[in-house]
């Protein structure tokens, strides 16, 4: 599965969470962010719709965390930021 905040898109192989034994990202979505990840039969899912995670999630990266520390790093966020590829270029950074 995968949904948007404002600005990232976060990104979840549920393949992975079938033998999670922790569903520490939605603990650490109650404890950073507004709750909008919950487990549903045993994998994450949104509590609301698309419009309502994209307006209230604060893009915390807690579920991102705590997958990867507590659970079974089922979890990747994109989170691009404007003119980073141009000032790499400019800089000589890869
Ligand atoms: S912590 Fe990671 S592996 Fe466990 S249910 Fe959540 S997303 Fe899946």
């Amino acid at each position: 599965m995968h949904f948007e905040e404002r600005t990232i898109k976060v990104i979840i192989d549920e393949s992975k969470c079938v033998d999670c034994k922790t569903h520490a990202c939605a603990a650490g979505c109650t404890l950073f962010d507004r709750g909008i990840l919950v487990i549903k039969d045993g994998k994450p899912a949104l509590s609301g719709d698309e419009e309502l995670t994209k307006r209230v999630g604060t893009e915390c990266l807690a579920c991102e965390y705590e997958c990867w520390f507590r659970g079974n790093k089922a979890i990747t966020i994109e989170a691009p930021i404007p003119g980073l590829e141009e000032y790499k270029k400019k800089y000589g950074v890869v």
